[in-house]
């Protein structure tokens, strides 16, 4: 049963949760609002499998891998696709290519007032939510478990987010269906603290005495695309 001692040794990725047939294991905020594990002993019955599908475990497999990395530079043909996205908008133009072949696409998205999760999106409009970085832990609850769905399904699945969250979902969706699998993960330095996030939402619409209707992590049409520069919009309380 999988048993965390060192928050080093969890990136939240809810492998375990999801690959546990006993439900026994759901994922508990920290202090700061990250995610970790929790298991109900009651429930578990020391099968083994949620230590064995996690990425921190010696035995992960990484057969899939290559050898060398394959770099290319790309950006997208369209500058308005760019000065959307948080950098050449290369996720815009994959996702697309997967949804018009009738794939789906997961990536972050908001819920609950600017809280960070992952989401499934069928069309370009529902997908439209992710683009953009989003410097917050993302919620990963349910989402295996449904890639994994539509994938048996057989859907072509696009997921995207961070590197640890790609592995946990190679490792928990498994080399038989793999290959309608398309991950993309993002250059990543490590994640922010959901509630730090969540207690500034609520200190800037405190000191506005308005309420935050968007968010954008690196403005780009403001600031440019050196700038590292958040911004937000009001609604009016009341109005
Ligand atoms: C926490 C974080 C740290 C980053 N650090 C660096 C860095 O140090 N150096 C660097 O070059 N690039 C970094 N990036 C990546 C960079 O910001 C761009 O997202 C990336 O270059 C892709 O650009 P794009 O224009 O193709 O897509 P974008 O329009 O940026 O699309 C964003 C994609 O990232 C995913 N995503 C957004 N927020 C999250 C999140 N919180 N968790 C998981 N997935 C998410 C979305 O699902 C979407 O697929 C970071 C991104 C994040 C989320
Ligand atoms: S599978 Fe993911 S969530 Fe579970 S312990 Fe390992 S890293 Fe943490
Ligand atoms: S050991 Fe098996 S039953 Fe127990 S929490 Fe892990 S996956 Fe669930």
């Amino acid at each position: 049963m999988i048993k965390i001692t060192e928050p080093k040794d969890c990136c939240g990725c809810t492998a375990c949760a999801s690959i546990c047939v006993h439900d026994a294991i759901t994922m508990e905020p920290d202090a700061l609002g990250f995610l970790y594990p929790m298991v109900d002993k009651s429930k578990c019955v020391d099968c083994g499998q949620c230590d064995k599908v996690c990425q921190f475990n010696d035995n992960y497999d990484r057969s899939l891998n290559l050898e060398q990395p394959i770099a290319y530079a790309a950006r997208h043909k369209e500058i308005d696709e760019v000065m959307k996205s948080r950098s050449g908008a290369a996720f815009v133009a994959i996702s697309d290519y997967i949804l018009e072949q009738g794939g789906v696409v997961y990536g972050a998205g908001y819920k609950d007032h600017f809280r960070v999760v992952h989401k499934r999106a069928t069309t370009k409009e529902e997908r439209d939510e992710f683009r953009g970085s989003k410097y917050v832990q993302s919620d990963l609850t349910g989402v295996f478990r449904q890639v994994k769905e539509d994938l048996k399904n057989g859907l072509t699945v696009l997921f995207s987010g961070t590197p640890c969250q790609t592995s946990g979902l190679n490792s928990y969706v498994g080399k038989k269906l793999r290959e309608n699998l398309i991950l993309i993960d993002i250059v990543c330095h490590g994640v922010p603290a959901p509630f730090l996030w969540r207690d500034y939402i609520a200190y800037l619409e405190k000191k506005q005495g308005d309420e935050i209707v968007t968010v954008n992590f690196r403005d780009k049409e403001l600031f440019g695309w050196k700038a590292h520069k958040e911004s937000y919009k009001f609604k009016r309380r009341g109005g």
